[in-house]
């Protein structure tokens, strides 16, 4: 696999101490001077860009997912509800929103429905087409390398488990500044790497994906977000309901097959499978940013 050395992206010093030596994205390290935590080295800027626009992931491992998603729509939506509800304390006027990132389209949906101007920008065609004839969204399918947007175009911004996976976060958070309106409110949500959860697991931490390049801070987070012209106005950690049988899962994926295989089985039998629960492991933050000037 082609990897590569990298530059803190957020300060541009190469000083770093090595935080764990294998995990699923790589080393990884955290920079001396500013303490963003990154992989490094990682596969290469160009192979992350494939990844990211799926040009690298036959069309089968996609079709693999997408049903998961599709029956866990219910779940994602109230989820997105919660996030939605929470962004209009600080777009109550609501206006344009583009939601980088969108996938299938379910927090476009519900945006829509209360009052957004929508539009989605997704680099996986499966998805895009998805949004589009199921839920009618209008999606473009891309990055923002891609296709341009006029500037000072949209009165909010969102990026939901987007930027950990970028090569380059202060680019994209740059080019936003661009297409976002002065005062307009920035939206990210991404693993959060100063958490407990780090402590205990160190290498085996569930949001070390090999996907995920990056691992904010309220504080990098903060830095990233200033160094652009956005002035941080909230930052929380945030949790996520999912079905009983979706937590089975994610058990059998990342603490035990045996013990997720068995809850699995007894939430079924219990007819428990399809109830939900909240949960906030306290590892996902959300920052409502706003545009103070224009870089
Ligand atoms: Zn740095």
């Amino acid at each position: 696999m082609k990897i590569e050395k990298v530059k803190c992206n957020l300060c541009g010093q190469d000083n770093f101490k090595i935080l764990f030596k294998d995990t699923p994205p790589g080393r990884i390290v955290q920079c001396k001077n500013c303490g963003l935590v990154y992989a490094n080295p990682r596969k290469t800027k160009a192979l992350i860009e494939k990844i990211v626009t799926k040009k690298e992931e036959p069309r089968e491992v996609e079709k693999k997912w997408l049903p998961e998603y599709i029956r866990e729509k219910k779940w994602i939506q109230r989820n997105f509800d919660v996030r939605l509800k929470l962004l209009l304390k600080f777009a109550p006027k609501r206006g344009k929103l583009l939601d980088i990132g969108s996938h299938l389209g379910f927090f476009l949906e519900l945006a829509l429905r209360r009052g957004f101007d929508v539009v989605g920008l997704e680099p996986s065609e499966m998805a895009v087409e998805y949004a589009i004839k199921k839920l009618g969204i209008e999606t473009k399918i891309g990055t923002l390398d891609s296709i341009k947007f006029p500037q000072d175009h949209f009165d909010v911004v969102t990026l939901f488990h987007t930027i950990e996976h970028l090569p380059d976060p202060s680019k994209i958070v740059y080019q936003i500044n661009q297409i976002i309106r002065p005062g307009g409110i920035l939206v990210i949500e991404t693993p959060n790497i100063k958490n407990v959860w780090v402590k205990i697991f160190r290498r085996k931490w569930r949001q070390f994906l090999p996907n995920h390049f990056y691992f904010f801070s309220r504080e990098t987070l903060s830095k990233l977000l200033e160094k652009n012209g956005f002035k941080v106005l909230d930052t929380r950690t945030i949790g996520k309901s999912l079905s009983l049988d979706l937590l089975a899962i994610r058990i059998e994926e990342h603490v035990s097959r045996t013990l997720g295989f068995v809850l699995r089985k007894i939430f079924k039998f219990l007819f428990l499978d399809k109830l939900a629960i909240t949960l906030n492991l306290g590892d996902i933050i959300i920052v409502h940013a706003k545009k103070v000037r224009s870089i």
